[in-house]
């Protein structure tokens, strides 16, 4: 449609889109997808939104594909921002906080955003099979959408991968095999593997577009408060596609005209078990090493080393946010608290943020009457093994 190259994010060479690409061919950092944004902005105007469909692919024409009927979808995204006033009370300032509920989208996550672009996309350029490593979500999307395209899924997770996340991919066709080890070893076997079986690598990062379908989330805020983005949003961080994505998407959007430049302060919020961008942030380090002996029920943050970690502390920083880790103890408290004050059975990343939130408050980070916006990634069901 409207793409014209791919760029490397870290050395920005130039890459043709229209054929399959993991990383940089040069320094092997993630590829990002350019598009003329102004031709974007002739037909794509915040008027035209208001009859569309209610999925991510109302942004079509910010969107890879370049023919519709390749687009596979299960009718992921435009997920509901609540206004979550009882929580709020709970905390010691007044704040106007919402939760962006991503447990309402195909298979239960946000990860449904990213696998309806990679998948479409692969499809569009002719893949028959498909792989990941996942801690969980990932997979389920993966295995989910490989299956309305009519592809291969072979999903290689962790073997203490929640067992809802197994169960899906295997009722939804894929080929799952568990791993004695963590996403990153999960990874290594993927790009072993990947040449001889034919496999197209679907890694986070790794290949361009699922952080375009994520970006819409970026989107989607910035409609849903009517066009101007909140103060403050809290991001639940494993390899960062979301928050990447989130603050390409404001730079689209102040490119075609859409918003100014005045950004959220962007949160990554971890586990205490895992925390290799908290550390990095802190350290004012450009890249975060891997994290040494990962461990948190919250299986989506249990993501020791992100091939996007410059990406997701670049955004950090210039929006003059933080890096927030959070216990166990404190973040699957916080999934009953949210859910008793609003009825919201949060995933447990999701509600990590809100012990994030508490402490920002303490050290005077967010003011009195801010707006706050704390996404929950996932749907709390999925984890039963965490609430015994
Ligand atoms: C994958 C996942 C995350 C982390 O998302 P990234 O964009 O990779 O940082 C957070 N929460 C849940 C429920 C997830 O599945
Ligand atoms: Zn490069």
């Amino acid at each position: 449609m409207n793409v014209t190259h791919l760029e490397c994010a870290d050395c920005h060479k130039i890459h043709e889109a229209n054929t399959l690409q993991n990383l940089c061919v040069e320094c092997g950092k993630p590829l990002l997808v350019r598009y003329d944004l102004h031709r974007a902005a002739e037909n794509l105007t915040k008027d035209s939104l208001i009859h569309r469909q209610p999925t991510l692919w109302r942004y079509r024409e910010v969107l890879p594909v370049e023919n519709p009927a390749n687009i596979v979808s299960l009718g992921e995204g435009f997920t509901h921002l609540l206004k979550t006033d009882k929580l709020a009370a709970s905390l010691p300032v007044k704040l106007n906080l919402y939760i962006k509920d991503e447990s309402t989208n195909p298979t239960q996550s946000f990860k449904a955003r990213g696998m309806t672009a990679a998948v479409s996309m692969a499809k569009e350029l002719g893949v028959k099979k498909t792989a990941a490593p996942s801690a969980g979500n990932a997979a389920g999307a993966l295995a989910a959408y490989a299956a309305r395209a009519g592809m291969e899924a072979h999903l290689f997770m962790p073997s203490d991968t929640p067992r809802a996340n197994i169960i899906e991919c295997e009722q939804t066709g894929a080929f799952v095999t568990l791993i004695d080890g963590l996403i990153t070893d999960c990874g290594r076997i993927v790009a072993e593997r990947k040449d001889a079986e034919g496999w197209f690598d679907v890694s986070t990062l790794k290949e361009p577009y699922r952080v375009e379908g994520k970006k819409t989330m970026g989107y989607e805020l910035a409609e849903q408060f009517g066009w101007k983005l909140p103060d403050v949003i809290l991001y639940p961080t494993g390899g960062g596609t979301g928050l990447i994505g989130m603050w390409k998407a404001f730079n689209e959007m102040q490119t075609m005209g859409w918003i100014d430049e005045r950004r959220p302060r962007m949160v990554s919020v971890q586990a205490a078990g895992c925390a290799p961008i908290v550390r990095a942030f802190h350290n004012g380090e450009r890249f975060a090493a891997e994290f040494e002996n990962a461990h948190t029920a919250a299986s989506g943050l249990r993501v020791p080393k992100a091939i996007g970690d410059f990406l997701i502390l670049d955004a950090l920083r210039e929006s003059g946010g933080t890096a927030i880790a959070v216990t166990d103890e404190d973040l699957i408290a916080a999934v009953k608290e949210i859910g008793a004050a609003e009825g919201i059975f949060c995933a447990p990343e999701g509600a990590a943020c809100l012990p994030a939130l508490r402490e920002m408050i303490e050290k005077d980070l967010v003011k009195e009457n801010e707006t706050v916006v704390i996404f929950n990634t996932g749907a709390g069901v999925k984890y039963l093994e965490c609430f015994n």
